[in-house]
């Protein structure tokens, strides 16, 4: 399994599955589960598969930072303080895990989104916590 390195000093993932290697040459990574029973993988950690309903045979994994652009929608009204207009899509990753993220780097223009485009994680400080540790969070933006 990729053990989790060191978490960077001074950053704090948004969601526990976001992995932030304090290793400059590594990349940020989601971090997923994977059956060893049927190979059915899911986001974040499980304790049983849902597919085959094993509950002893779960293991860590390093998720893809590329996937396909599976469905998405254009958000006109959110809570107070978030501005929109933004994309809330789900993102399919090789390893058949499904992920609920806002797209990147397009205007919020039907005509900039495919479905089944290729996309790729990227990262981005959103705010500083009471710690004054900047809060990483996730997002996909086309390849
Ligand atoms: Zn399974």
């Amino acid at each position: 399994m990729p053990e989790a390195t060191a978490p960077a000093p001074g950053k704090k993932p948004i969601v526990p599955f976001l992995a932030l290697p304090s290793d400059p040459g590594e990349k940020p990574y989601l971090t997923g589960s994977r059956c060893t029973n049927c190979g059915a993988s899911y986001l974040g950690t499980r304790m049983a598969c849902s597919k085959c309903f094993s509950t002893e045979a779960m293991e860590p994994v390093k998720l893809s930072d590329r996937g396909e652009l599976h469905v998405f929608s254009i958000v006109h009204q959110s809570a107070p303080g978030v501005p929109t207009p933004y994309v809330a899509a789900i993102v399919d990753l090789p390893e058949g895990v499904s992920v609920r993220c806002n797209i990147a780097g397009v205007g919020a223009d039907p005509k900039d989104l495919k479905f089944g485009m290729p996309v790729q994680m990227v990262t981005e400080a959103i705010r500083k916590d009471r710690d004054g540790n900047d809060v990483i969070a996730f997002s996909f933006k086309p390849v």
